[in-house]
C-alpha cells in the first residue's frame, strides 16, 4: 500500500548524504509522495532529489532566513500546486559544556534548530490552512528529554526542547484547520551530524545507555516519520514520538 500517493512533502536539510532527512525523502517517495529537498547548498539540493528520481525537487534555502522559507514555499507552489507535509529536519549540533557556550554558538544552534523550524511552519501554514490539511513533522531529540548526555551540548538539549514546545502549541492552535504537528525525538542515530568530532569513548558511553545495544540507523526514524506524515496517525497531533532503542523510557 502506498501511503503518501498524490501528497508534496518538504524536507529541510535532506541532501545529507547519510541524513536523516535524506532516509525520510527516499521512503516518502517509495511511498508516492513528491519530494522538495531543501538545503544550504544548491547543487547538493538538486542532487539529491535527483538521485531519489524523477519529478523531485531541489532547492537551497537556509532556514535561518524568512525570506529564503518564502521564496522556497511560493517556488514549490508554483511548480506542483500543493504542499502537504513539511519535516522541519535541519539542525546543528556541537558537543559543548555549559560554561564553554559563546554567545554565537548560542546562536548558531538556536537559529538553525528552533527558529529555522518556526520560519519554514509560518511559510507553509497559511497553504495549509487555505487547503484545511497539512501535516508538520519536527525533528526534536531525546536531548531535550534526558537533558542532553548523547553528543549535543546543553544549548542543543535547550533548542529541542523549544521545538516540542512549538510542536505541541502549534499542534493546538492548527488542530481546527485540519493541521496536525508531531515531533519525533530520535535517540542516537549513524550520521554525520557529529563532524567527526565523535570519539570511541563517546561512542561507548553513548551504546551502553541504550537497552538495544546498537545505534539507530536512518530508516528507524523515516518509518517513524512516515507514519507521521500519513493517514496512519490521523489522529495523532501534538505527541512526541520516541525513537531510541530504549535509551529513554519514560
Ligand atoms: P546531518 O548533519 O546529516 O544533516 C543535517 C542537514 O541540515 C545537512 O544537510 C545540513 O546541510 C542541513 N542544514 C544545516 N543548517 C541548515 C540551514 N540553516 N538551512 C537548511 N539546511 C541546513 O544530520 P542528521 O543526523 O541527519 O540530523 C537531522 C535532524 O535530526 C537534525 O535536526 C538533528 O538535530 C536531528 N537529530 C539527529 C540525531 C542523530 O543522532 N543523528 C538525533 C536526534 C536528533
Amino acid at each position: 500500500m502506498k501511503l503518501l500517493d498524490g501528497q508534496t512533502a518538504i524536507i529541510t536539510g535532506a541532501a545529507s548524504a547519510r541524513g536523516l532527512g535524506k532516509a525520510m525523502a527516499k521512503l516518502f517517495a517509495e511511498h508516492g509522495a513528491r519530494i522538495v529537498i531543501l538545503d544550504l547548498d544548491a547543487a547538493q539540493a538538486e542532487d539529491a532529489a535527483a538521485e531519489i528520481g524523477h519529478g523531485h525537487i531541489g532547492l537551497a534555502c537556509d532556514v535561518t532566513r524568512k525570506q529564503d522559507c518564502d521564496d522556497a514555499v511560493a517556488t514549490v507552489l508554483k511548480a506542483l500546486g500543493q504542499i502537504d507535509i513539511l519535516v522541519n529536519n535541519a539542525g546543528i549540533t556541537q558537543p559543548l559544556k555549559i560554561m564553554d557556550i559563546s554567545h554565537e554558538n548560542y546562536d548558531a544552534v538556536m537559529d538553525v534548530n528552533l527558529l529555522g523550524t518556526l520560519n519554514m511552519s509560518q511559510s507553509v501554514i497559511p497553504h495549509m490552512r487555505e487547503r484545511k490539511t497539512g501535516k508538520l513533522i519536527n525533528m526534536s531529540s531525546v536531548s531535550a528529554q534526558r537533558g542532553g548526555g548523547i553528543f549535543g551540548g546543553p544549548h542543543y538539549s535547550a533548542a529541542k526542547a523549544g521545538i516540542l514546545g512549538l510542536t505541541k502549541a502549534m499542534a493546538r492552535e492548527l488542530a481546527p484547520d485540519g493541521i496536525r504537528s508531531n515531533a519525533i525525538c530520535p535517540g542516537f542515530i549513524a550520521t554525520d551530524i557529529t563532524g567527526g568530532k565523535l570519539t570511541a569513548e563517546m561512542m561507548d558511553m553513548i551504546l551502553e545507555g541504550i537497552p538495544m545495544g546498537r545505534a539507530g540507523e536512518a530508516s528507524d526514524v523515516a518509518g517513524c516519520a512516515l507514519f507521521l506524515a500519513s493517514d496512519l496517525s490521523a489522529y495523532v497531533t501534538g505527541s512526541e514520538v520516541d525513537v531510541n532503542g530504549g535509551s529513554l523510557i519514560h
